[in-house]
């Protein structure tokens, strides 16, 4: 039996070991309310890449996404849009404002909220808009700035699995007014733990470099709600050499991508995911859906794989409106988001990260082709 090929791995070598080494021995782990050296070049190399004036590394992609919402002013009374159709985090940031998540359905060819699905649930409350790149495909930015600009919405997006990823000439993360990253072992590049928050705005990057320590504007000066959301040295060390090695670590997940689509597409019966028109994805994981006759047989066709050594994952198999404590706390049900409850019946994700060699996607359509004949 071949090795498990794993659903995503980190991409570690002797230049991160290095990089951290170098941080423990200078004593300087963590330093100036979260703003020691490290972390300083991380947010000034991470901004160029995104191409934003400003970025404030933190704790986690949830830290980056309820620190944004904070800073937009985002509070009890005003309601958020996102989409149901996520990993919880995104909701869970809105909740922790005091703030209503209100879901959005999704496009189904990109998996994301989308201008229409968006006008159906706008109200005099909404406050933000929250469209998540999802497995590292954009949503179709440019008419969603454009109906919250007309309204005094903000626009913060859920970059988490796009780094890299973009779309009309702009990096995912450097589109609406804020753009929220993670660096979980899991993502396309990785601190272990941690975030960053993109932007543009000289206030926001104020306010979230405050709401990141406390709230503080000087040390012990608190001049507003924050937390204690600061990134070490240790994660900027390592998510400096990651940055590096982002662009080649894209290329082979593209590549995989490239060659995994090409073996599919001779299978039919399978609907598989493409770059966005005038962009790119960011190949975060390579999601299918099942069509035709075989539309209903997903988790069968999942467990099959897995047995066969390959880390097929579903996301999201429970939607997050479907999740017991969002239906419980807002009143939610099922059959109120049809596409979104349709697409996470269908979809299944495979690896496409930049360890999965030419013979593992060979291996992987090969698999597929027989269980889904
Ligand atoms: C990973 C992820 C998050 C949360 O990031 P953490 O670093 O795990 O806190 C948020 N949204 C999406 C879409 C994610 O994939």
């Amino acid at each position: 039996m071949r090795d498990y090929i794993r659903i995503n791995q980190p991409c570690i070598d002797k230049e991160e070991l290095r990089a951290v080494e170098e941080v423990l021995l200078s004593g300087i782990l963590t330093d100036k309310n979260g703003m020691g050296p490290r972390v300083m070049e991380f947010e000034r190399a991470f901004a160029k890449f995104i191409g934003v004036k400003h970025a404030i590394a933190v704790s986690s992609g949830t830290a980056a996404l309820h620190a944004a919402l904070l800073a937009a002013g985002v509070r009890e009374g005003d309601e958020v849009v996102l989409p149901s159709f996520t990993f919880s985090a995104t909701a869970e940031a809105v909740v922790l404002c005091g703030a209503k998540p209100v879901f959005a359905d999704i496009d189904p060819e990109t998996f994301s909220i989308n201008a229409d699905t968006i006008g159906r649930v706008l109200s005099s409350k909404t406050k933000a808009i929250i469209p998540v790149h999802l497995y590292g495909r954009p949503a179709d930015m440019a008419p969603i700035l454009e109906i919250a600009r007309e309204r005094g919405i903000v626009v913060i997006e859920d970059a988490a699995q796009a780094h890299g990823a973009s779309l009309g000439g702009k990096m995912a993360g450097g589109m609406g007014d804020m753009g929220c990253f993670s660096f979980y072992g899991a993502k396309n590049m990785t601190t272990g733990e941690g975030g960053m928050v993109t932007t543009s705005d000289d206030d926001y990057a104020e306010a979230l470099r405050a709401i990141r320590t406390h709230g503080e504007s000087r040390p012990y000066w608190t001049v507003r709600l924050g937390h204690n959301y600061r990134m070490t040295e240790i994660a900027a060390a390592m998510g400096l050499v990651q940055l590096q090695k982002l662009p080649r670590m894209l290329e082979r997940r593209r590549e995989n991508a490239a060659r995994l689509s090409e073996a599919l597409s001779m299978i039919g019966k399978l609907s598989i995911p493409r770059d966005p028109e005038g962009g790119s994805n960011s190949w975060y994981v390579y999601t299918v859906r099942l069509i035709g006759a075989n539309a209903g047989r997903r988790n069968k066709v999942v467990e099959k794989l897995r047995s066969k050594n390959i880390d097929a994952q579903v996301y999201y198999e429970t939607p997050v409106h479907l999740q017991p404590f969002y239906m419980e706390r807002f009143d939610l049900r099922a059959g109120m988001l049809p596409e979104t409850e349709k697409a996470s019946r269908q979809v299944f994700s495979l690896p496409v990260h930049p360890m999965v060699e030419p013979d593992d996607i060979e291996y992987m359509a090969n698999t597929l082709r027989k269980l889904i004949r």
